[in-house]
């Protein structure tokens, strides 16, 4: 991990796109280009329906599989939704909660976040929770209080052992999928803020070995200032990730 010093982690979050024979493609390119590079985590949160097949082909290698929500009972009838015990059953590792667009599109609020977290910690998966300030919570000069809130409702009831298994991903809504990214010195004093938040609830060195991710349009050329910042330990990836050239050069970003 050159002079990093501490786990990094690579995640793309491929949205709604890529069939299962399309996922295989894709999945394919990644690892061909990403083989051998030991020194970050690399993970693909890919549409359910693709994961059977991305599990079976990165099984037992450096690419581990992720999904893009899940539901916070264990069964029962909620049509169309999926619980924490048939994502882990078909090999998923990780699991996205919050991102903006099920925020914005789906209704989802900072408690459904929060059950959703902790389903996915109860049944053993790793959560990338998401959080972010929209353009107006930016003019409006709340950033702080924003991320902050949505940080500290997310992790409710969340033990200190469960939050080693917790990732924040700190994606301003702004810039995911506008080609606009933060600053590196945006997103860092950002991801210090929710950093301070854990550190108050779970103390300092687990704050410290806790993985906060930046996700909002980073890309090849951006990636490596963006992991070069002393809070940013990662990248939640979406466009960029569809692209196995551009999603390799993220990788090899976060070991430099
Ligand atoms: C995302 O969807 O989490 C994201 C960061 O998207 P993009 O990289 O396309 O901005």
């Amino acid at each position: 991990m050159g002079n990093r010093r501490k786990r990094t982690v690579i995640a793309g979050n491929w949205k709604m796109n890529m069939t299962p024979a399309q996922a295989k493609e894709l999945v394919s390119q990644i690892y061909s280009k990403v083989k051998g590079r030991k020194a970050c985590d690399i993970v693909v949160c890919v549409p359910f329906v693709d994961i059977p097949v991305v599990a079976s082909m990165v099984k037992g290698s450096i690419i581990k599989v992720g999904a893009q929500n899940v539901h916070y009972e264990k069964s029962g009838a909620f049509t169309g939704e999926i619980s924490a015990d048939m994502l882990k059953e078909c090999g998923v590792q990780y699991v996205i909660v919050g991102h903006s667009e099920r925020r914005q599109y789906f209704g989802e609020t900072d408690k459904t976040v929060n059950l959703r977290t902790l389903a996915a910690l109860e049944a053993g998966l790793r959560v990338i929770v998401c959080v972010g300030e929209t353009l107006a919570d930016r003019e409006s000069d709340i950033t702080r209080e924003v991320v902050a809130r949505q940080t500290k409702l997310a992790l409710e009831n969340v033990t200190a052992e469960q939050m080693k298994n917790v990732i924040i991903a700190y994606e301003p809504v702004w810039a995911i999928g506008t080609g606009k990214t933060a600053t590196n010195e945006q997103a860092n004093e950002v991801c210090g803020i929710i950093r301070q938040v854990v550190a108050d609830k779970y103390g300092k060195v687990l704050a410290k070995s806790t993985v906060i991710q930046y996700g909002g349009s980073m890309n090849a050329k951006n990636a490596e200032g963006l992991l070069s910042m002393n809070h940013i330990d990662g990248g939640l990836i979406g466009g960029a990730s569809l692209k196995p050239d551009d999603f390799a050069a993220i990788v090899l970003a976060a070991q430099e």
